[in-house]
């Protein structure tokens, strides 16, 4: 059998996941490219694009080998069920819940010679879906704690195809988290589908923080990395854990979306672009080291040049360490698709390339200020162009010189020289003995 997925990182784990139980009932994975008995796409649908490329990987498996059963799983399934039923070639189609029984429903097909749609409501009953962990990844881990959102941005789809907030109970993550540890993971990465609302369907009390903590003296684990959390979320107390903690990383991803309060008023964004620079003030004084990344979206209907640049201005004076460029495109069934003055692709085009050069510039400054200093980078257990690579933990890349010994280890790096994309250095003296440079 195969798997193709598209999309975000929690749509990757939870492919890792359905690989699993297909393992676990002996059946043997290959490649997309192979031939294949079984296909299951795990699909995305943030976009019109990432729709049509669900459809083209059906197109492909199916070319591929005409007799295969395919399972069309996760978002775009979740939301358009009728227009995967349009697909001939598809078998299974599974939404965003029950992929824990996607064997069961690629059996009941096979053996009922019949499509077999399990595509179910998201309602308020729905509980946090325990997949099987992701051990696909080397080096650092992505647990899926949280699943769901309910902020409904005007522009987002993802509230429709993933639901109401569900999360995995505080102790199942500290059991997930011993389990990756066991099997060597250094670094884990908290993932969610909102990660921030973490716990609101759970105990009363329990948030992100209660997890943060249960994880702060777990034996061989040397990081925690949150993956992202929207502004009203990183509350004092996440910020005064971050600065007591031993190994939560002083990297905060922050979507900002845009730095016009009109814009993010259109967009139903809860901040306004004064409140967010206040917060970065806040993360840098409890913080100075931190490494603080963005979202944003240029091209929102009706943006204006004036209000573009406000977003460049917020930008500046944040001095983001790496920004995620994505242009404005209309997602059917979202408010904001309906929207009047819907800006040119050509005009999108033209400000998402000055913001991005604008992000190289403040990542090249940020960089820059560790010349001479060291990093803590946990070593990949892959080269990058012939050097050894890895993040620190206020996530800036990091390439040096060494031996592969020093693969998946927390090592200190002193930084001789500053990219946009990266810094190179060497090993630095102060690094513990068992590794030489
Ligand atoms: S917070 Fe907004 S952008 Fe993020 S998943 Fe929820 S609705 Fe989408």
């Amino acid at each position: 059998m195969a798997f193709a997925t598209l999309g975000c990182k929690v749509n990757q784990s939870e492919t890792e996941a359905m690989k699993d139980l297909f393992q676990e009932r002996g059946y043997q994975v290959v490649d997309f490219g192979d031939s294949a008995d079984v296909y299951v796409i795990n699909t995305c649908t943030v976009t019109h694009l990432a729709d049509r490329k669900s459809r083209q990987l059906v197109r492909r498996a199916s070319r591929r080998s005409p007799a295969a059963l395919i399972a069309v799983v996760g978002c775009w399934a979740q939301t358009a069920p009728a227009a995967v039923e349009e697909l001939p070639e598809v078998d299974v189609i599974v939404g965003t819940r029950d992929r824990g029984r996607i064997v069961d429903y690629v059996e009941e097909a096979a053996s009922g010679k019949q499509r077999v749609n399990r595509v179910q409501k998201l309602d308020a009953a729905i509980n946090f879906e325990e997949l099987p962990l992701d051990y696909s990844t080397r080096t650092r881990a992505y647990l899926k704690i949280q699943d769901g959102c309910d902020q409904f941005c005007t522009y987002c789809i993802i509230p429709y195809a993933r639901g109401p907030v569900r999360s995995r109970v505080p102790e199942r993550v500290r059991a997930a988290a011993e389990s990756l540890v066991t099997s060597g993971y250094k670094e884990i990465v908290l993932t969610g589908i909102h990660l921030g609302l973490y716990g609101r369907d759970l105990e009363p009390g329990t948030r992100l923080l209660t997890v943060l903590r249960l994880l702060e003296d777990l034996p061989g684990l040397e990081r925690v990395r949150l993956s992202s959390l929207d502004p009203a979320e990183v509350t004092p107390e996440i910020l005064d854990h971050l600065a007591s903690s031993e190994r939560t990383c002083h990297h905060l991803h922050i979507p900002l979306q845009s730095g016009s309060d009109a814009v993010l008023k259109r967009m139903g964004r809860p901040y306004t672009a004064g409140e967010y620079l206040d917060l970065v003030r806040a993360v840098r004084d409890r913080l100075p080291r931190a490494g603080i990344t963005t979202d944003i979206i240029v091209g929102f209907p009706g943006e204006t040049e004036a209000e573009f640049q406000e977003t460049l201005t917020v930008v500046r004076e944040a001095g983001f360490s790496r920004l995620h460029v994505f242009t404005y495109s209309p997602r059917q069934g979202t408010p904001a698709a309906e929207y009047p003055n819907q800006v040119k692709p050509q005009v999108k085009e033209e400000r998402s390339h000055r913001l991005i050069s604008l992000g190289k510039e403040l990542a090249m400054v940020f960089h820059a200020s560790y010349l001479e200093q060291e990093l803590m980078v946990l070593v990949e257990e892959e080269r990058e162009g012939g050097k050894l690579a890895g993040y620190s933990d206020n996530y800036i890349r990091v390439r040096f010189n060494g031996p592969d010994e020093l693969m998946n280890h927390v090592l200190p790096v002193r930084v001789l020289a500053a990219t946009s994309d990266y810094v190179e250095g060497e090993v630095a003296k102060t690094s513990p003995p068992l590794i030489t440079a």
